[in-house]
């Protein structure tokens, strides 16, 4: 295969390995907020602890202690696992118990349910940091001898609530932009298909689930026939209509999890996890008929050729994608219109 044909393949990466401690901060906004949190609750707490200490309050002084160690495991746990997800919430867990835990039985401030519902809401999501925030809020209350008078409770619980509703809509603004980003930066504006960096993270998804669940998982490199010669004879706004129809239909065409990505010009990536080649060829087949009866250009039906490739045990992502490159283009050279099976990896 020509050197050519192989580069246009050279993907965005996104599964770049992330060594030094700075690229993981900064890539990973979760364990950032997590290692943040953890640097603060131990430079707070663990002077009060001593303090606690040299004063001969020793339960509180070894809740504090706990408290900051417990932290400290996590943080610990989540740099080591990158499970990052599920140690923000037991952080918040933490935190929210050891502090509910001290003011019952230990002698510190209700001051504390602040910051812990500011935290609730930056390391973790809306409902999960909002039910805890709840039930900080609820459970203080509840503990009225800590307050000179009913008004102070008033006041403790009106001022948690707002800053809980701060946090909730700061929580919901980031979580829509984030959103909103990742459409951006993962879509092709034109027809809505996942644009090349998507594609690179989809097929290395692909890759690991093959390798772990053995599952067989297939690709169609589809390309569209003459498709120079609509846009030069009825201009480009007509070949962008049928690229976004192209892309309707294979999706009407598509179960939930296969999707759809734009290589590039009218070229696409059909992924079909879970699919063995035969299943990928009458997906294939399928998706050519229905081409053949919806896809109208203004000059009469709009055709497409296909090249059908499995992915090999052990075989890299750019050599599979090759494979169904080389089987597009004899698909080409056989006259267009029809899908091509490209031969194994070891062919
Ligand atoms: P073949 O059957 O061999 O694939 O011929 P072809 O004409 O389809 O192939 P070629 O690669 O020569 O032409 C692709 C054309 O796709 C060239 C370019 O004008 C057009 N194209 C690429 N991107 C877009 C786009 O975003 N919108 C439109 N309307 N046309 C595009
Ligand atoms: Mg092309
Ligand atoms: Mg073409």
């Amino acid at each position: 295969m020509s050197r050519r044909r192989q580069e246009r393949f050279i993907l965005p990466g996104t599964q770049v390995k992330q060594k030094h401690w700075r690229q993981r901060l900064r890539a990973d906004f979760r364990l950032a907020i997590i290692s943040l949190f953890g640097l603060c609750t131990m430079l707070g707490i663990l002077p009060l602890a001593v303090y606690r200490f040299m004063v001969g309050d020793w339960q509180t002084g070894a809740g504090d202690v706990a408290l900051v160690a417990f932290i400290g495991v996590l943080v610990g746990f989540a740099w080591a696992s990158g499970r990052t997800y599920v140690v923000a919430r037991l952080l918040t867990l933490t935190v929210t118990l050891g502090y509910l835990g001290l003011v019952t039985f230990g002698n510190i401030d209700v001051m504390w349910a602040f910051p812990i519902l500011g935290a609730g809401f930056l390391l973790t999501d809306r409902v999960f940091a909002s039910a805890s925030a709840l039930g900080t809020l609820a459970l203080t209350s509840l503990f009225a001898d800590r307050f000179a008078s009913a008004v102070d409770v008033w006041s403790f619980v009106t001022t948690g609530v707002l800053v809980s509703i701060f946090g909730l809509i700061f929580a919901t603004r980031t979580e829509l932009q984030q959103r909103q980003l990742t459409e951006i930066a993962s879509r092709d504006p034109l027809t809505r298909a996942g644009n090349r960096r998507a594609l690179r993270y989809a097929l290395d998804e692909a890759e690991r689930i093959k390798v772990r669940h053995e599952s067989p998982t297939s690709l169609i490199l589809i390309d569209l026939d003459h498709f120079k010669s609509i846009n030069d004879v009825h201009g480009h706004e007509a070949g962008d209509r049928i690229l976004v129809n192209l892309v309707e239909i294979i999706n009407s065409r598509l179960r939930g999890q296969d999707s759809i990505f734009r290589l590039g010009g009218e070229e696409f990536v059909v992924l079909l996890p879970g699919a063995a080649a035969e299943d990928a060829e009458r997906v294939a087949g399928t998706i050519k008929r229905t081409l053949a009866t919806q896809l109208e250009g203004p000059g009469g039906p709009v055709t497409a050729s296909m090249g059908v490739a499995e992915l090999g045990p052990a075989e890299p992502v750019r050599q599979w994608l090759s494979r169904a490159d080389e089987a597009l283009y004899q698909a080409k050279r056989d006259g267009r219109d029809r899908v091509v099976m490209a031969p194994g990896p070891d062919a």
